[in-house]
């Protein structure tokens, strides 16, 4: 073992145990922008990319570093504004406030995005004389340096994560740390040519500063998995590139290095290809299984695993080193085939842990430590999530980890089922007569509430209510919608301050006092049977205990069920009343009914 692989080790070791630390700080009302924040900075392959394509080694060599460099450009600029656009929207009441009299009034992303394009475009003319006037000055140890305070602010970045007050604050920290060594390594002594560098930048900063600035809220997820695409596809690429310039002449050390790279970085990129697919509809969203699925699946990753080790006895079989990279992408691509759209939020997470484990790989090929630490934490990161996101679920680690989910077995029938009764229906105006008498109002938002895009009405029966003095608190479940944080974001959107948000644990206490438990498009996350029906799948999975409330209202459009496909008992619950309908339009007559 060479020192410099050792050092890396211990590096790799050692950044994963601080980001699990500072990681499990974040509260899940950041876990979506920790998700794009984490995905921003796992685009610090970044600096290994420029580097290549900027060596000039010439042929697919630089035109790989090119891709490269756009790609991981993409997901810095992209990652970072969705994240700011994300966090700029967690406001207590007094930010609020202070925001609307500021002079940019938040449009400080789109001057800052032109400023950078600008930058970039007279860098593509001038940069290579302005580097010419500074000779061949050895700008090596600032170089380091740099990379050193970048890798310290983005664990800073990190840790801002762990309050909303700070969140932005951190997130500046760790642009700086990227902006930071991206311009050290425009003075790395193997840059020499910066044509093909600047020219990915700037790609990079147009698609993603579009992205950033423009996806909606509601496509997160779908953005997410295409970035840990564009991300997998880069450290691929620089894995390809680098076996090609050493003609197969690699000690067993480097060849592990750059098999692991573009084993994980492959299977990475298809994966997340067809998640971001499902997510958007492209693809069937239903699990497509078939017999011996499992068996063979496992057969195509015993193959590319063979090829690997076969490949580190004789590194010079290019070969066997392309049909490994074709079994990677084919091993992505049947993995998340056998999973429901619905479970995506999960398989995201995972594959951003596996992006970040092809960034570290990355890290050790090129022996740049900063992508090792950056590839570690994210690493951890999106592992930590995925873990929190089945505790919450209920569901085994597992169970994830072999891709058997996505498919939820029928409910057997139980005593839950069997003791149905009648279902009672409301009409708008009755629930404004109800309202007279009522003082405290729990609001329960879950997936129906992002499907009718009715987190604005919401917020405003909310705003209408406390008005009135009514005492109005929101009940966030960490599961509720299809991506961990997902009802957060969406409040937030609707300008609702983050105080009033309670999750799981905090508000429980408060569902026996409450006079209405108001239910907007939550299912699963309220079903009593997760309490008490030992035969139901949802069978222990923490609930908000919306059935201990004086009353509850349900928002939805029929008797069908949720995610899990389970009917939900509370429905059949003698105070439990349903306001049948899409989620939007019932808030806007509710809101009529009651402001009349
Ligand atoms: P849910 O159980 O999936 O229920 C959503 C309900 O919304 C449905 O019953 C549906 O009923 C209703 N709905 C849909 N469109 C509507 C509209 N336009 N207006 C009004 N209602 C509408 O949702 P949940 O309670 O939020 O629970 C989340 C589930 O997703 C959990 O089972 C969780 O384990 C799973 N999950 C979550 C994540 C995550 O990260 N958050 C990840 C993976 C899985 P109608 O069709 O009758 O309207």
């Amino acid at each position: 073992m060479t020192p410099e692989l050792e050092t890396g080790l211990y590096i790799f070791i050692l950044a994963g145990f601080l980001g699990y630390h500072v990681i499990s700080r974040v509260p899940p009302l950041l876990h979506t922008p920790l998700m794009s924040a984490t995905n921003a900075m796992s685009g610090i392959s970044l600096i290994g990319s420029m580097v290549v394509a900027g060596a000039g080694h010439g042929g697919l060599s630089t035109v790989f570093g090119f891709i490269a460099v756009g790609c991981s450009s993409t997901n810095v600029v992209g990652g970072f504004l969705i994240t700011d656009r994300m966090l700029k929207m967690f406001k207590s009441e007094r930010e609020h406030a202070a925001q609307a009299a500021s002079f940019f009034r938040g449009r400080e992303a789109p001057i800052m995005l032109g400023a950078l394009v600008a930058l970039l475009i007279a860098g593509l003319f001038w940069f290579e004389n302005l580097r010419n006037l500074l000779g061949h000055a050895d700008l090596s140890e600032g170089l380091k340096f740099s990379y050193i305070l970048s890798a310290a602010l983005f664990i800073l970045g990190l840790k801002g994560l762990s309050s909303p007050r700070y969140a932005r604050r951190g997130m500046f920290l760790a642009e700086l740390g990227m902006l930071m060594a991206v311009v050290g390594t425009l003075f790395h002594p193997a840059l020499i040519s910066f044509r093909w560098v600047f020219l990915g930048l700037l790609i990079g900063t147009v698609v993603g500063g579009g992205m950033g600035l423009w996806v909606p809220m509601t496509a997160v997820p779908q953005r997410t998995a295409l970035s840990h695409s564009l991300g997998a596809l880069a450290a691929t690429l620089i894995g390809v590139s680098e076996y090609i310039r050493h003609h197969g002449e690699l000690g067993k050390v480097l060849m592990t290095a750059i098999g692991a790279e573009v084993v994980i970085g492959g299977l990475t990129f298809t994966g997340s290809l067809m998640a971001a697919a499902k997510l958007q509809e492209l693809l069937p969203g239903a699990p497509i299984t078939y017999r011996g699925q499992n068996v063979s699946n496992l057969a195509v990753l015993v193959a590319t695993v063979g090829c690997l080790v076969a490949l580190i006895f004789a590194p010079g079989a290019a070969t066997l080193f392309y049909t490994m990279v074709g079994l990677a992408l084919l091993f992505g691509f049947l993995l998340v085939v056998p999973i429901g759209a619905a479970d995506m939020p999960v398989v995201i997470s995972l594959l951003n842990s596996y992006a970040g484990l092809a960034d570290a790989a990355m890290g050790f090929v090129l022996m740049n430590k900063i992508q090792i630490i950056t590839g570690s934490l994210d690493g951890t990161s999106g592992f930590l999530l995925s873990i929190l996101m089945c505790r919450a679920m209920n569901r085994s680690a597992v169970n994830v980890l072999f891709g058997a989910f996505g498919k939820i077995e029928e409910e057997a029938p139980g005593p839950a089922a069997e003791a149905k009764g009648s279902v009672r229906s409301i009409t708008p105006e009755e629930v404004s007569v109800l309202f007279d008498s009522v003082r405290t109002v729990i609001i329960v938002p879950g997936y129906g509430m992002a499907v009718a895009q009715a987190q604005h009405g919401v917020s405003e029966l909310a705003k209408l209510m406390t008005k009135r003095g009514i005492d109005v608190k929101y009940a966030i479940h960490p599961v509720a919608g299809r991506m961990p944080g997902h009802m957060n974001v969406l409040l937030a959107e609707a300008n609702v301050p983050y105080e009033q948000l309670y999750a799981m644990e905090q508000i429980n206490p408060y569902f026996p006092e409450a006079d209405v438990a108001l239910v907007v498009g939550a299912n699963d996350v309220t079903n009593p049977a997760a309490r008490n029906n030992r035969s139901s799948p949802l069978y222990g999975m923490p609930i908000l205990e919306v059935d201990r409330a004086k009353s509850v209202i349900v928002l939805k459009r029929s008797m069908r069920p949720g995610f899990a496909g389970v009917d939900n008992e509370l429905y059949y619950d003698p105070k439990c009343m349903m306001l049948f309908g899409d989620a939007k339009e019932s808030l806007s007559h509710l809101f009529v009914a009651l402001k009349s």
